[in-house]
């Protein structure tokens, strides 16, 4: 025996070939011939290569084949060694067979093999039983070997399920889709059906899905989907992951876990029509939250769970877990938004009634100003006339931001129209050159007028163009200090025409350079004095000049100057 089991192919096969014992290997239900060896090839009347791959009982003829296929497909069927079964002839001078079956249940889907020997009824047996001992291990252990080749083809298999399983989970974002597609992938190896619970953010347990792969049973499944929830007792499911964050595994008494977490009579009977073997539940956890559960339910004649199942159940758990939080975190991130958004629209809504509200009682008290200070009441001092500017002053300022807000609100509620004609660019901007030339001579700054081509024509809305122009210019004022250079001019290029107004101010630091066109955003608030704004000016700029099929963009190096580039459409 010792040679036989201690060496390679060819030694078996010498073995097996040289044994008087009759010896032959069959897979699957149909007992197709896997092997037979000489002595079973001599008796059997079985032609060597010719029988490989055909049903056993084909391959020799004789009445008693029928006696020997009933006692293959018993052992097939119950997985239980029978031993020295007699077999008859049939005819008279033929010699009875004793038959020997050994099973051996495939593993992972494989079709199952028997091990056959046969005798001659009447052969000493005590002559062969050392041989037959020893083939019949060499003959088991081999088919082992082959399950074993299979397991490991197996656990490559689960592999890369777990990497598919990785790459779709990263894709999906949608809480359901993610459950489902995960749990369904994993059934052919952890269960003929799957149960998906999540625990949610109040702590209710709800059951997300119930999944079969059958179309059949997916029918019965979705209607237990609606109406089957968990409760606390449950002995699988969610409640169970709650219990402990170990995987919780049912293998006995199958039926009263059942008929426990059924909850009612009709629900224990659409479980009991789908179908339910040795249950496995896995709890859905990250970090020290636990989002939910997934069972798996193998079919009622299913082979217990074993360790290799419940570790890849368990990575499967965690890949699912993380996918499953994903998915809420962007979930609740679009809540999140559509709660700022339709916040953001309140606050313009409000913005915009109150500061057309601010407005009429603001320009009440400049027409009253102006009528006091015109002496229609009695005569004025000159200390009341210096007062009464610092009223008027005050006034406009306000109301230039309350108009600046009402701009911005209806720039960013669409509700501008552009009125876009052919517009001579140096005339526009001559007029808003105009319009802040005593604060450029108040603030002594150099100031060499516009150079800009007359040819040049924008099409543009003129007076949305003075509007950006001017909140240019008089930003270019307010940060260059005294003493200080401005700069404008304009030139045309491949279709746009393109105005730049630099100045020699304080300049804006690198990291705002794009925030300052966001609304309400000032680099130093209040640095400038009591004239800043309220931080709109570029913003509704900006969403002019794109609103005109234009840009404004900003160049600066702190300390030394900004340039703001305004481009606008050609018409020339
Ligand atoms: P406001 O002028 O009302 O504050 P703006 O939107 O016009 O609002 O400008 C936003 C911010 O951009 C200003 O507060 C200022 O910090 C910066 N900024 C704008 N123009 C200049 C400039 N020419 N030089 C330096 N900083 C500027």
């Amino acid at each position: 025996m010792s040679d036989g089991e201690s060496s390679g192919v060819g030694s078996f096969s010498r073995y097996m070939e040289g044994i008087a014992a009759a010896f032959a290997v069959t897979r699957d239900a149909e007992h197709e011939l896997v092997y037979a060896n000489a002595a079973f090839r001599g008796l059997t009347g079985v032609t060597g290569e010719l029988a490989i791959g055909s049903p056993i009982t084909d391959a020799f003829t004789g009445p008693n084949t029928v006696e020997l296929r009933a006692l293959l497909d018993r052992a097939i069927r119950t997985g239980v060694v029978a031993r020295d079964q007699r077999i008859d002839p049939g005819v008279d001078d033929a010699p009875a067979w004793s038959c020997t079956v050994w099973p051996n249940a495939g593993q992972n889907g494989e079709p199952g093999h028997l091990v056959i020997e046969l005798r001659e009824a009447s052969f000493a047996e005590n002559t062969l039983a050392l041989q037959r001992e020893v083939a019949e291990r060499m003959l088991l252990s081999a088919l082992r070997e082959h399950d074993a080749a299979a397991g490991a083809e197996a656990s490559s298999r689960r592999a890369v399920l777990l990497a598919e399983e990785g790459r779709r989970l990263a894709d999906s974002l949608d809480e359901v889709a993610t459950l489902k597609a995960m749990s369904g992938l994993s059934l052919p190896y952890l269960g003929s059906w799957c149960i998906v619970d999540v625990l949610e953010r109040d702590s209710a347990m709800r059951r997300l899905a119930i999944i079969h792969p059958n179309p059949a049973k997916q029918s019965l499944a979705r209607e237990l989907e609606g109406s089957w929830q968990p409760e606390p007792g449950d002995p699988f499911g969610i409640p169970a992951a709650l219990r402990s964050a170990e995987p919780t595994v049912i293998a006995a008494d199958i039926g009263a876990a059942l008929a426990t977490a059924a909850h009612d009579p009709e629900t224990l009977h659409a479980l009991l029509e789908i179908g339910v073997g040795p249950l496995l539940t896995v709890p859905l956890v990250v970090g020290e939250r636990r989002l939910g559960a997934i069972t798996f339910v193998g079919s009622p004649r299913a082979a217990p769970y074993t360790p290799e199942d419940v570790e890849l159940a368990k990575d499967l758990a965690i890949r699912s877990a993380l996918a499953l939080d994903r998915a809420r975190m962007h979930g609740e991130a679009i809540e999140l938004k559509t709660e700022a958004d339709s916040a953001n629209r309140a606050k313009s809504a409000f913005l915009g009634t109150m500061s057309h509200e601010l407005r009429t009682p603001l320009n009440a008290i400049g027409g009253y100003v102006d009528l006091v200070d015109m002496g229609v009441h009695g005569p004025v001092t000159e200390a009341q006339h210096v007062a009464f500017a610092r009223i008027r002053s005050n006034q406009q300022h306000l109301i230039s931001l309350v108009s600046d807000i009402l701009n911005f609100v209806s720039i960013g509620g669409g509700r501008v129209s552009y009125d876009i004609a052919d517009v001579v660019a140096s005339e526009i901007l001559g007029e808003a050159v105009a319009l802040v030339a005593p604060l450029i001579r108040q603030k002594e700054l150099l100031f060499d007028g516009v150079s800009c081509d007359p040819t040049i024509v924008v099409s543009a809305d003129v007076e949305k163009v003075k509007q950006i122009v001017l909140n240019l210019l008089s930003n270019a004022i307010k940060f260059t200090g005294p003493g200080g250079r401005l700069v404008i001019d304009c030139d045309a290029a491949d279709g746009v025409v393109v105005a730049r107004f630099a100045d020699t101010g304080i300049g804006i630091p690198p990291e705002k350079l794009e925030v300052i066109f966001d609304p309400f955003i000032q680099v130093r608030a209040g640095l400038a004095g009591r004239d800043t704004g309220v931080g709109l000016g570029l913003s509704i700029s900006r969403d002019l000049a794109r609103g005109m099929g234009g840009d404004l963009t900003v160049e600066s190096v702190l300390g030394s100057g900004s340039t703001f580039t305004l481009t606008l459409p050609r018409a020339n």
